[in-house]
């Protein structure tokens, strides 16, 4: 099978899996964008994702998505950084991703350029390292973000290594309404993962990122 061929059918058994969490949510399938997370994979497969309708594409290294991002410049993509964000490259990420994932300290607001920006939420506060905020730091960081040039467009988080899905993306969702009632404009929730995307949709997911159930695995 042709490279294409089989994105194809990765392609729609994921939307079918939207589609289905969509209908046990009551949910319109148009409230869930699909972002194809295409880290490891070549430029080619974007250009093949782009074909196929793909829009959104979402890049966790500076160097990595910069490439691609320089290379597809003649493709219409809104190009998303998801991965955790240092100091020293948040100046270059600002300059390729339009939206930023991952934003979990103050001290990167002034280096992201008037980028629109996520909060990324760490529903995992027993395992350090993993990125994100607890979600009673929410406020503050929204409230300084708001202040700022960016684009606060909502909150992101990855699921739990080892608790239910359901359970922290329902944390999220709660700790998005509280953040939607100050911010009418940060209506996103970034949450979903190949693994993880029906309990997503069914707790208000609005973008869901999916790498290895379209590109196979890394
Ligand atoms: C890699 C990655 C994804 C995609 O995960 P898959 O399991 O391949 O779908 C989503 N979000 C983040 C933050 C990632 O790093």
């Amino acid at each position: 099978m042709s490279r294409s061929a089989q994105i194809q059918g990765n392609l729609a058994a994921v939307r079918e899996r939207m589609s289905r969490a969509c209908d046990l949510a009551g949910r319109d399938l148009e409230s869930v964008t699909l972002i194809a997370v295409t880290k490891t994979f070549p430029a080619s497969d974007i250009e093949i994702l782009a074909d196929l309708g793909v829009t959104d594409v979402g890049e966790s290294k500076e160097q990595e998505g910069h490439g691609k991002a320089e290379a597809l410049a003649h493709l219409e993509l809104t190009w998303h950084f998801i991965g955790q964000l240092q100091r020293n490259k948040a100046k270059r990420v600002a300059s390729w991703a339009r939206v930023i994932h991952s934003v979990d300290r103050a001290e990167l607001i002034p280096l992201l350029d008037s980028r629109e920006v996520l909060i990324q939420v760490n529903l995992d506060p027993e395992v350090p390292g993993r990125g994100g905020i607890h979600v009673e730091q929410i406020a503050r960081l929204a409230q300084q973000i708001a202040a700022s040039s960016l684009r606060l467009r909502g909150l992101m988080a990855v699921a739990p290594l080892e608790r239910d899905p359901a359970q922290a993306f329902a944390v999220l969702h709660q700790s998005h309404r509280e953040l939607v009632a100050t911010y009418p404009d940060a209506t996103w929730i970034s949450a979903g993962m190949s693994g993880d995307l029906e309990a997503a949709i069914a707790h208000g997911a609005t973008h869901v990122r999916l790498g290895a159930s379209i590109l196979g695995s890394r």
